[in-house]
């Protein structure tokens, strides 16, 4: 980033944020602007910030429908979009409300079509209307289904620019809080109350510490003595994108009916803020947690994730629904045909292969995913150890709740 460092000689933070995702960003951001005396260093491993989740997701602003009332994505979430509408109001960032439709294609699906819309309803989302068939193609004139639920309020949005402008804001508030990049933290000391973070660009001395690693942060955490059961396995999600002359056939957002079971929404087509539209993700096991490609793989990634007892039970349960997402993964016909359950008249050549992105999910060792957000203390630290969809778009919301702990936990 912008402000130079002298990393040879020790530098002194109050906090120190591990992780220059949108999460991290948000959370440096709403402690400096509680506290704008206090002394914040970010440490981001990469060159760039926001290059993982926050870099590879689908962009869109979630409404807060789908999840279960009272939980931390449910109030997050709601309360994170308007804020980030705002803030993105505020700040020039480019964000358009389009609203989507949720679509039901089978008989079968129509109950949990009742209970997203009655779940919606319950957290208070607003405008949320049930459509027909007619109302469908009159929206998205491709679409075709059985019934769904119009939300008016979802948006899109670029959260890589909401990113770069939480570190500018930040950096802009205090002469003394930085966001550094190639920073890499590989070790953790603590002594009498003083944190000491090794990093790739030497040491650094804090009396706290908030660990938003994403996809590592539960690294982060072990590192910090925490001794959690849970740990993140990687869900690598592959994306398609309409060809040019394809692009009419999607306005804004198309979604099918979630499976209750999993916390993935399902294959969407997303209209970008850049006028792309994307088609996906699907949701396979990744083997390296910052692997992008369908054979990426890294040794250390792979063996911490198949030598845990939670991924073999997530396995055995759900072998079925795994290895149909692989099929999807490596076979465009039938990445294709579950895309075509929501637009019929789509052909193999209107869409071509794009990017992808891995999702952190904390996973319990009985195999259970945790669905919600969850943060934990350890001495002197805050750790964000689960912020999966809708993290980005609950980001100021998450930053929030992480400087309400730090308020209080570090006694500021
Ligand atoms: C495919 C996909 C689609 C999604 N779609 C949406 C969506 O449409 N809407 C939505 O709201 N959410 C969506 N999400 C979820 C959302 O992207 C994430 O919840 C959010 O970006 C999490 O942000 P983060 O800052 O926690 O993680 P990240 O963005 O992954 O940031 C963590 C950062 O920590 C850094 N780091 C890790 N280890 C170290 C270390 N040792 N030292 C220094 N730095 C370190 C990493 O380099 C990284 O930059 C999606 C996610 C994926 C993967």
């Amino acid at each position: 980033m912008s402000k130079k460092i002298n990393t040879q000689e020790q530098t002194n933070f109050d906090i120190a944020v591990i992780g220059g995702g949108i999460v991290g960003l948000a959370s440096a951001y709403k402690i400096q602007m509680r506290y704008p005396g206090i002394r914040i260093g970010v440490f981001e491993k990469e060159k760039q910030l926001a290059v993982h989740q926050t870099g590879r997701n689908s962009g869109v602003i979630h409404s807060g429908l789908y999840y279960k009332s009272g939980s931390y994505k449910a109030k997050n979430c709601a309360k994170g979009r308007k804020e980030l509408v705002e803030f993105a109001a505020e700040n020039n960032i480019a964000c358009k409300i389009c609203g989507k439709i949720i679509v039901a294609t089978e008989e079968a699906e129509l109950d949990t079509l009742e209970e997203v819309f009655q779940n919606g309803r319950e957290n208070q989302i607003e405008g949320l209307e049930k459509i027909g068939p007619e109302q469908i193609s009159e929206i998205e004139p491709f679409s075709r289904g059985i019934a769904g639920i119009y939300v008016p309020c979802t948006g899109i949005i670029d959260f890589k620019e909401v990113a770069k402008k939480l570190a500018e804001l930040l950096e802009s508030k205090s002469q003394q809080s930085s966001v550094l990049t190639c920073c890499e933290v590989t070790r953790i000391d603590k002594h009498d109350g003083v944190t000491k973070v090794t990093t790739s660009r030497g040491n650094f001395a804090t009396k706290c510490l908030v660990n938003c690693a994403g996809l590592q942060c539960d690294r982060i955490a072990k590192m910090d003595g925490i001794n959690s059961l849970m740990k993140i396995i990687p869900f690598r999600g592959d994306y398609y994108e309409l060809t040019e002359k394809a692009l009419h056939k999607v306005r804004n957002l198309i979604y099918p009916v979630p499976d209750p079971i999993f916390p993935f929404l399902g294959v969407h087509f997303t209209r970008m803020i850049d006028g792309v539209v994307e088609c996906g993700p699907n949701a396979v096991f990744s083997f390296k947690r910052e692997g992008y490609s369908k054979t990426a793989f890294s040794i250390k990634d792979s063996w911490d994730s198949l030598t845990f007892s939670g991924t073999w039970r997530l396995f055995l349960r759900h072998w079925r629904y795994g290895l149909n997402e692989y099929r999807r993964a490596f076979f465009k016909g039938q990445f294709i045909k579950q895309l075509q359950r929501l637009i019929p008249s789509l052909r193999v050549e209107d869409i071509k292969p794009s990017r992808a992105g891995v999702r952190a999910q904390a996973l319990w060792p009985k195999g259970e995913l945790i669905d919600d957000f969850k943060i934990e203390k350890g001495i002197n630290s805050i750790h964000v150890l689960n912020a999966p969809s809708p993290a980005a778009t609950a980001s100021l919301a998450i930053g929030e709740t992480v400087s309400q702990i730090a308020a209080e936990h570090f006694n500021l």
